[in-house]
C-alpha cells in the first residue's frame, strides 16, 4: 500500500539548515525554546512559560534554511509498504503498525500507521459476522425428489444431500465452512438457501408428462396450496 508520511529531511538531517551553513542559538529565548511572559493581574504578577515564537521551540536560529524542507527539518514522503492482512478481517477493522507513522517532532518517538480495512463484496457470498450466506438455484425435480448438489465454499466446493420435498428458501448449514476469526481459532458456518427454479421452454412431450403428473397430484402433494384455499373458503 502507498501512504504519505512525515520524515526527517534527508538533505539537512532534520536540522533545517542548508548544508555547511551555521546554526546559531536563538537570540530571543537564548536557546531554551521557551520564553517567560509576565502579566499584571489582580492577584499580582503572573508568570507563564510559552513556546518561543522566533524559533518555534527549537532554540536555534537558522540563517540559511534548507531548500528541500524550507527550514522545517521535515518532509512529506510517499512510502510503499507491504502489509499482511490477517485471515478473517472484516470491513472497517483496523491494522496498527507500530512506529510506521510520522516521525516524532524534536526527537519524539515515531507514531503508528493505522490501516482501516475495506472488504470488497463477493459475487457469491454475503458475510454476516463470521457466517457466510449464499443462495443456490436448484431444479424443481431435485427439490421434489431430493438430490446431491454442489455447494461453493471458500476453498472450492463440497457435496451436500438435500432431502426430498425441499421447499424454495429452505436454509441449510455446513458447520465450520464460514469465515475464520482474527482473534481465535473458531470458524463461522456456511449457510445456504435453495431457490427452486421452475423449468422454462418445455417441449410438447415434457408438457404432456407434467400435465399427466399434475392430474395425479392430490391434496397431500401440495399441502401449502390446499390449506391456503381451505382458509380462504371458510370466510
Ligand atoms: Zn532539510
Ligand atoms: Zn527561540
Amino acid at each position: 500500500m502507498k501512504f504519505d508520511r512525515i520524515e526527517k529531511c534527508a538533505d539537512c538531517g532534520g536540522t533545517g539548515a542548508e548544508k555547511g551553513s551555521k546554526i546559531e542559538t536563538c537570540s530571543v529565548c537564548k536557546g531554551r525554546g521557551t520564553v517567560l511572559t509576565q502579566r499584571q493581574t489582580l492577584l499580582g504578577m503572573m508568570q507563564s512559560e510559552q513556546t518561543c515564537q522566533a524559533c518555534r521551540g527549537t532554540g536555534k536560529s537558522i540563517k540559511n534554511p534548507c531548500k528541500n524542507c524550507r527550514g522545517s527539518g521535515y518532509v512529506k514522503l510517499t512510502k510503499t509498504l507491504e502489509v499482511a492482512i490477517p485471515a478473517g478481517i472484516d470491513d472497517g477493522q483496523r491494522i496498527v503498525l507500530r512506529g510506521q507513522g510520522n516521525t516524532g517532532r524534536n526527537g519524539g518517538a515515531p507514531g503508528d500507521l493505522l490501516i482501516e480495512v475495506r472488504v470488497r463484496p463477493h459475487d457469491l457470498f454475503e458475510r454476516r459476522g463470521s457466517n457466510l450466506f449464499c443462495e443456490i438455484p436448484i431444479a424443481f425435480t431435485d427439490a421434489a425428489l431430493g438430490a446431491e448438489i454442489e455447494v461453493p465454499t471458500m476453498t472450492g466446493k463440497t457435496k451436500f444431500q438435500i432431502p426430498e420435498g425441499t421447499q424454495s428458501g429452505t436454509e441449510f448449514t455446513i458447520k465450520g465452512q464460514g469465515m475464520p476469526s482474527v482473534s481465535s481459532k473458531r470458524k463461522g458456518d456456511l449457510i445456504f438457501s435453495v431457490a427452486v427454479e421452475v423449468p422454462k421452454g418445455l417441449s410438447s412431450q415434457q408438457k404432456k408428462i407434467l400435465s399427466d403428473f399434475a392430474k395425479s397430484c392430490g391434496d397431500g402433494n401440495n399441502q401449502k396450496k390446499s390449506s391456503f384455499f381451505k382458509k380462504f373458503l371458510k370466510k
